[in-house]
């Protein structure tokens, strides 16, 4: 599906400008349209691939460039303040074009995380095309104003957008790595999993023969109805050739063609299984997700129906949910097959009740520590006997 796609603060111009990389390397054509808003003139400067032109930067009476310091209040107030200037870049977008818009934000800082739920209501308020959110949790050492900003600005978001679909830098983190080559592989992550999924539903007719395609309207009714989304991804590597022949066809017999098609089936279905059991965008039990699509990437002889169907029926019984659409993306070229799930719906998430419970203790201390703080410097600048005089 074709989507115009805003990048709010750091992370989410960042992820903005990989989607645009993933694009031009891939040829799947899912960014119609990209744009960054940032408060902050040097992480815009950092991008490469949004165009100049496409790159906004707000609130420079107030924040003269230099950002708002993971102030999300202030973040919220500066893009409500300057909504035009976004729109301005909005409006070089043609809207009739595309699917739906896509605000992508951390929302852990400030910019992204008091922006995206601002700009997010704004674009429902414009235009019928759906808008969803991509919204990048904090990890859990980020410490507390982050884990703060991201349980309210979360809140906020879901609110605005048609579905949100989360990503947790906490369960990807790894140890022992910079920050900045962390988030390079986690941005890799991100796009490679949307990039599946939404290129899904692009696929041009007559590009491939395939068996079921997605389509965008599939994803569209995934998406819709609201809430939170997770997708799981898992992927094998697969030998191609360039006749798009296995087995069968190098020996040309009936009974190595029916070896084939066992194959295809079990490598589709583990992996349907190793994506909805391993690691999560956003970790949560799949059971009661509300809505599934379950998306079978890569060379189209390695896709098959019965694959699919089995993985569908799978799924079903694993959420316990009757609305699981499935489907193939013909994909030649990439050395794999992969599975993407999109889990829409989900309610049993232990990490955000965690993210709200570590928000409300920084929340007490922020404001013990500000009313203690002003009885503690009085008790400093007190000189104890009222000796000493102030100058004015
Ligand atoms: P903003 O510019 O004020 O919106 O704030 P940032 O986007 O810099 O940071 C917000 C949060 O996003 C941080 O707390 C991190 O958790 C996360 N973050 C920052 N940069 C990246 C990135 O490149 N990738 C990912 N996945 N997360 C990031």
């Amino acid at each position: 599906m074709k989507l115009a796609m805003i990048g709010f603060g750091q992370a989410g111009g960042k992820v903005v400008d990989k989607f645009l990389e993933y694009d031009k390397r891939t040829g799947s054509e899912i960014v119609r349209a990209a744009a960054a808003v940032n408060t902050a003139k040097a992480d815009l400067m950092g991008l490469e691939h949004v165009s100049e032109e496409q790159r906004v930067l707000i609130g420079q009476s107030r924040v003269k460039g230099h950002g708002v310091g993971a102030d999300n209040e202030l973040g919220a107030e500066i893009a409500e303040e300057d909504i035009d200037e976004v729109q301005g870049a909005i409006d070089s977008i043609p809207v009739h074009e595309v699917d739906a818009f896509l605000v992508v934000a951390g929302l852990g800082g400030g910019t992204g995380s008091g922006g995206a739920p601002v700009l997010a209501k704004h674009l429902k308020r414009i235009y019928t095309e759906p808008v969803y959110g991509l919204g990048i949790l904090p990890g859990s050492d980020e410490g507390g104003i982050y884990t703060l900003n991201a349980a309210r600005s979360f809140q906020t978001f879901v609110r605005e957008v048609d579905n949100l679909m989360v990503f947790d830098n906490d369960a990807w983190r790894k140890t022992g790595e910079s920050v900045q080559g962390g988030y390079e592989q986690i941005n890799e992550e991100i796009v490679r999993r949307f990039g599946i999924l939404f290129g899904a539903g692009e696929v041009k007719q007559g590009q491939e023969v395939a068996e079921s395609v997605v389509d965008s309207s599939e994803i569209i009714n995934t998406l819709s109805g609201g809430g939170v989304s997770t997708v799981g991804y898992a992927e094998e590597e697969v030998e191609e050739t360039s006749s798009g022949g296995l087995l069968s066809r190098l020996r040309n017999d009936e009974s190595a063609e029916e070896l084939d098609t066992a194959h295809t089936t079990n490598r589709i279905t583990s992996l349907v299984r190793k994506a909805a059991l391993g690691r999560l965008t956003l970790p949560c039990e799949i059971e009661g997700a509300e809505r599934a699509l379950l998306v079978l990437a890569g060379p189209p002889e390695y896709l098959n129906r019965k694959g699919i169907e089995r993985g569908r029926k799978w799924l079903e019984e694993q959420t316990g949910s009757m609305e699981v659409r499935g489907g193939d993306y013909p994909y030649r070229g990439s050395g794999f097959v992969a599975s993407v799930i999109l889990l829409a719906g989900v309610t049993n998430v232990p990490r955000i009740k965690e993210l709200q419970q570590v928000a409300i203790e920084a929340q007490d201390n922020l404001e013990e520590i500000r009313e203690e703080s002003e009885e503690n410097l009085e008790e400093l600048v007190d000189d104890g006997e009222d000796e000493l005089e102030s100058l004015f």
